[in-house]
């Protein structure tokens, strides 16, 4: 008898998924729901679409035709709200009823609403979905004056969104820097200056008390909590993800931020595995618990997951250094591994826009930030891999080309 393969989340963990199973097991049931109404797009480049600068076709990867050619059954517009782990059983909110053997949870997150008056108000976008981005691009065309909130990865699009569309804009921070977890002051005054030259003004120790609306409950100011008003008809609202598992219930299932897997994507409930941005997987190459939000590392936990799947076993384990760059400047920005984790540190700053800092816990390299010289990520991601004890390598480390085979001379294996 073949077996039944369920996946919730047309997002890339789950189409990776999919994928693998179909290759894998050419005799499976593959099933594939989704509560978007489109199949899996690439949610890297709708910021590209959000600024203006790339039209909706190629942002799409696969058409519906992608999974009939494959005779992976597709869902699209179907929400699913419970599972029934006994029965092997998931339910949708038309009712339908779904069967599995195996089944993967995929469902990444929804982006956090500002807990604060107005915050549902037109004109406030947060940033997530295709949707999301035909929103944000119609309301930017719209607007002169914007407001940006939340210091991190995303936050920086929407404020890329206000350079390319022209709107003079507020980026209203917590702290007194952006992304403060992954940067000094050195690094960011090089992503604040770069900021200003698009026209987007950071505003440090600040952050959103209120939104204050017309009368027609339209945005048209931020109120700091000093009671500072910044006039914005459009605001970006980038504080976090909220992890889509609602629908999980009180099923007897590990949850800590997100859901609980091995290495092997199994969730502490038999025969359900999680995959991508919502998992708290054990990291093999930290030795520790970890969570990553980025596009490779969540295509490869699908992939992981739909061997393992097919395989009835712990076949492959996730081993995975990410990587997380950002393009809306003259120049070029990556982070790798877990860059907020670490008790040590070190950095360095070689011209105006170039910068690099590395984090180090228990000795390891865990991850780091590079501005304006991305070359030496191969060096940094193999020395992650291989699981050195470089803290006390800092020197090594900040050299402009980092010679691994020197680092691995004097540095050895962790035990
Ligand atoms: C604007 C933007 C820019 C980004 N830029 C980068 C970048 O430059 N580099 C990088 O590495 N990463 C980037 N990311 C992050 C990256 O896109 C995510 O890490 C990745 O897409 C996560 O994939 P996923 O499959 O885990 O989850 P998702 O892509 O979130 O997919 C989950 C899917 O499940 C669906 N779903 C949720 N609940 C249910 C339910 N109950 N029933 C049915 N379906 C459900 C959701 O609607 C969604 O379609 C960016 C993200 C955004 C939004």
């Amino acid at each position: 008898m073949s077996t039944s393969h369920v996946i919730i989340g047309d997002g890339i963990a789950g189409a990776s998924a999919a994928e693998t199973i179909r290759e894998a097991d050419p005799d499976a049931n593959v099933t594939v729901i989704t509560d978007e109404g489109e199949a899996l797009y690439n949610r890297i480049l709708i910021k590209e679409f959000a600024k203006g600068k790339l039209p909706e076709a190629p942002i799409s990867i696969h058409k519906p035709e992608w999974y009939e050619e494959r005779d992976i059954d597709l869902e699209l517009n179907t929400h699913v709200t419970g599972v029934d782990a006994d029965a092997h059983e998931i339910h949708t909110h038309q009712g339908d009823v779904y069967e599995y053997d195996k089944l993967l949870v995929a469902t990444g997150g929804t982006p956090s609403q500002l807990p604060v008056e107005n915050s549902d108000a037109d004109g406030i976008d947060h940033f997530w979905t295709f949707q999301d981005a035909r929103s944000i691009k119609q309301h930017a065309e719209e607007c002169e004056k914007g407001i940006i909130v939340g210091a991190g990865l995303l936050g920086i699009d929407l404020a890329a969104v206000c350079g390319a569309q022209e709107i003079d804009a507020k980026y209203l921070m917590r702290g007194n820097r952006w992304w403060r977890y992954a940067l000094s002051e050195d690094g960011a005054e090089i992503i604040h200056d770069a900021m200003r030259e698009n026209g987007v003004e950071p505003v440090f120790e600040s952050g959103v008390d209120h939104f204050e609306v017309d009368d027609d409950g339209r945005v048209e100011a931020a109120v700091d909590p000093d009671g500072n008003r910044y006039e914005g008809t459009w605001a970006g609202v980038a504080i976090g993800l909220d992890f889509n598992t609602e629908f999980l219930g009180d099923l007897d299932l590990e949850e800590d931020d997100g859901i609980v897997v091995d290495e092997y994507m199994q969730t502490s409930v038999e025969d359900i595995y999680a995959a991508g941005d919502l998992t708290q997987y054990y990291d093999t190459i930290l030795n520790d618990r970890a969570q990553n939000g980025s596009w490779g590392s969540a295509k490869e936990q699908g992939s992981v997951a739909g061997t393992n799947m097919v395989a009835d076993a712990e076949e492959e384990a996730f081993r995975w250094v990410s990587s997380y760059s950002i393009t809306h400047f003259d120049f070029p920005f990556l982070s790798f591994g877990h860059p907020t984790r670490g008790d040590d540190e070190a950095e360095r700053k070689y011209s105006e826009n170039e910068w690099r800092r590395v984090a180090f816990e228990d000795g390891q390299l865990v991850g780091g930030v590079l501005i304006g010289d991305l070359s030496q990520q191969s060096a940094f991601k193999q020395i992650m891999r291989e699981e050195l004890q470089v803290a006390d390598k800092k020197e090594l480390l900040l050299e402009k080309e980092v010679d691994v085979e020197e680092v691995k001379a004097q540095a050895p294996q962790a035990e």
